[in-house]
């Protein structure tokens, strides 16, 4: 008792050992339940040949390329260069709690009004024709030009002009730090070039994919604790009804995708009982729950620091518990189409078509 005081640590390290411990604890859970996840043939013949399941693994990856430092600092110039900043002085109150929400609404506007163009085809660079219904798509190209390649365009839309007969190429480029510089595309331009305009400020953003070919993000506001819905070609702050709503669009599946795993928020997209949910037919429901937590799992074992872990495992809580209060009227396989008819019941089993739950 003589020498305790003198030996005891400060209250941060005594702080920060509890959440390295109790990282470590949950790593060792999640560490069991991927060595489940590796020996289990149902999940990894879904890993393996469910088409739908292949596409999701491809979503894995997309916040990946906004993290590189020399293009969120030509974003951050960028920003810096703007009037957004000055537009929030104007509003005042600086030290309110709602700061990074009105700066979030801010760069939204200023994105959308002044800095990113919306392109159906794109105007003539020859004769300067911008009549839409002069250019005449011819095809869709393949990227030939170092720039092309440089900026990660997939295709090269080619429409022509009639006016002056010449042909403009479009290239859809996926390249964020890019699209810094051409500021002009579709949604999925939009999209990519405002993450990395997020990420350049230091905000927490992650991408949302919705399978019937829209994209926007979302952002967590420390005010609001929570996610936020974000679509930047529509100056959309906190709106998510706004597609199955507003626009009427029937939806299926919406994936949220962050650094560090991925979270089906159809329910918070679609109202529960909608006639806008399209049926969902590609995989059972049961599958695709098992499918993302061993996915999760896989990304979460990947995750070096106990800092990152705690916070990425406290995001998973809390969108559990969201998209508890948001489900969306399941619809079982079976509702939709029937069961597969051909191939025998152990045969069917194996490749999760037995139309059950
Ligand atoms: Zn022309």
């Amino acid at each position: 008792m003589s020498n305790a005081v003198s030996t005891l640590p400060s209250l941060d390290t005594i702080a920060s050992n509890i959440q390295i411990e109790l990282s470590h604890t949950r790593r060792q859970s999640t560490n069991t339940l991927l060595n489940q996840v590796k020996k289990d043939a149902k999940i990894q013949g879904l890993l393996r040949n469910n088409a739908f399941c292949r596409k999701i693994i491809s979503l894995l990856s997309l916040m990946k390329s906004y993290s590189n430092e020399d293009d969120q600092s030509k974003a951050l110039d960028i920003i810096l260069a703007s009037p957004i900043y000055e537009r929030l002085e104007k509003e005042g109150k600086s030290n309110s709690s709602d700061y990074t929400d009105r700066l979030v609404k801010q760069l939204l506007k200023w994105y959308k009004e002044e800095f990113f163009k919306w392109v159906d085809k794109p105007e003539c660079p020859n004769c300067g024709n911008t009549e839409q219904d002069k250019i005449q798509r011819v095809w869709g190209g393949r990227p030939h030009l170092k720039e092309h390649f440089e900026g990660q365009a997939a295709i090269v839309e080619q429409y022509q002009c009639q006016k002056c007969k010449n042909i403009i190429e479009f290239p859809r480029y996926n390249k964020a730090s890019k699209l810094l510089e051409t500021r002009r595309g579709r949604c999925g331009e939009w999209n990519n070039c405002f993450i990395l305009l997020m990420k350049s400020l230091g905000l927490k953003v992650r991408y949302v994919w919705n399978m019937e070919d829209h994209v926007w993000c979302e952002y967590f506001s420390d005010n609001l604790q929570r996610w936020v819905h974000i679509d930047s070609c529509e100056n959309a702050f906190d709106n998510p009804l706004l597609y199955s709503k507003g626009w009427g669009k029937r939806m299926s599946y919406i994936f949220a995708i962050s650094d560090h795993y991925i979270v089906d928020v159809t329910g918070k997209y679609v109202e529960h009982g909608s006639k806008n949910v399209i049926p969902r037919d590609k995989i059972d429901e049961d599958d695709l729950k098992m499918v993302l937590a061993a996915l999760n799992l896989s990304l979460l074992s990947e995750i070096d620091d106990d800092k990152t872990l705690l916070e990425v495992s406290s995001n998973m809580i809390l969108d559990h518990n969201t998209m508890k209060n948001n489900s969306i009227l399941p619809v079982k396989i079976q509702d939709c189409i029937p069961p597969r008819q051909s191939g025998s019941a152990e045969w069917k089993n194996e490749r999760g078509e037995n139309g059950k739950d």
